[in-house]
């Protein structure tokens, strides 16, 4: 029969097709993900195309370079085509019973490296350490400015994740309201300390470790598992043990064991999955909320192997063909080296 299992943070229901399941390693990806002679040709995140983007907002690039010129290790750069916009003052009001403000925000895009044919999985352990701490110092200017609520930080890779270009960049959008996914990871950690005196996330982790089903890989600072109630087959997510509800108070060990999960995990997912779409997510604490008891920063993966259907859609209710249990061990077990 198949199971319900339910999401302990946002209580989420999911279908778990246990019976049916489809074998993890059969779960074929919509597309693969890779890079082309013509993506690369006409890229304008490559060194030496740095006159094709806005003008760069910060770069790692030793001092002796100027600023827009190659020789960088990560830069930033405004979106071209942003989806909020920088300029302008909050102007928030009803009408009638709705509720509008104009369009604030910061929209930036986040190139993770010079190398256009670089993955996470294959990119240097140092480099991928560059790119969290761009993540942390974006973070902590951004946070700076009253305007923003939230600052999310994804990566779309592939067309069918939402990426338009194929060199390896992760965007970053300010919010002027903190976004409902957000507000509802932070009312289900909420209702958890309000009557556990602890943190769900915590609480989680540490059941996640000791079970060991659901588990991917774990170290003694950072442990990536796939969720009790994945909506997705092959869904997973990496947390610091330590409770840190905002990830630009990372520790810098920390940083560099998250790199190092990043790389494996990702050389597992594309192992498996022979180089899927996915999107990246980095889930922390609403602007000028860095020390929440009840929320715990997290990154979650989610390869594009399937379209939300109608059911989905209406419902809010996901159909998962793949069992958790079954898609950690495959990962546990798939050898990247
Ligand atoms: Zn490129
Ligand atoms: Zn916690
Ligand atoms: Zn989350």
């Amino acid at each position: 029969m198949p199971e319900l299992r339910r999401d302990p943070v946002v209580g989420r229901w999911v279908i778990i097709a246990v019976e049916r399941a489809k074998r993890p390693q059969d779960v074929a990806p919509i597309e693969n993900a890779h890079t082309t002679a013509e993506g690369e040709r006409n890229c304008p995140f490559c060194p030496g195309r740095e006159d094709q983007t806005p003008p760069e907002i910060m770069a790692y690039r030793p001092a002796e370079s100027p600023p827009n010129s190659p020789d960088w290790t990560v830069r930033v750069v405004p979106n071209k085509y942003p989806a909020l916009q920088i300029e302008g003052e909050l102007d928030a009001r009803a009408e009638g019973i709705y509720d509008r403000m104009n369009g604030i925000g910061a929209h930036e895009v986040i190139i993770e490296t010079p190398d256009h044919n670089a993955t996470l999985a294959t990119m240097p352990l140092q480099q991928l350490e560059a790119m969290l701490h761009a993540f942390v110092d974006r973070a902590a200017d951004l946070e700076k400015d009253t305007r923003f609520k939230y600052i999310q930080i994804f990566k779309n890779v592939g067309e069918a994740a939402g990426a338009s270009l194929e060199h390896p960049h992760c965007q970053l959008i300010a919010t002027p309201v903190v976004p409902k996914r957000i507000a509802e990871e932070l009312a289900g950690g909420l209702a958890h300390f309000g009557y556990k005196q602890r943190c769900i996330f915590c609480d989680t982790l540490r059941q996640e470790y000791d079970d060991g089903a659901r588990l991917v890989f774990a170290d003694d600072l950072i442990v990536s598992f796939v969720p009790y109630a994945s909506r997705f087959p092959f869904e997973i997510q990496v947390m610091p043990r330590r409770h840190v509800s905002s990830f630009k108070n990372v520790a810098e060990e920390e940083v560099k064991h998250l790199a190092n999960h990043i790389k494996l995990v990702m050389g597992k997912v594309d192992g498996v999955l022979r180089t899927p779409p996915y999107n990246l997510v980095l889930h922390t604490a609403p602007c000028g909320m860095d020390e929440l008891e009840h929320y715990h920063w997290h990154i979650e993966i989610i390869p594009k192997l399937a379209k939300v259907a109608g059911f989905e859609w209406g419902t809010g209710f996901y159909i998962n063909p793949t069992v958790p249990e079954q898609v950690a061990e495959c990962l546990r077990t798939h050898r990247t080296d």
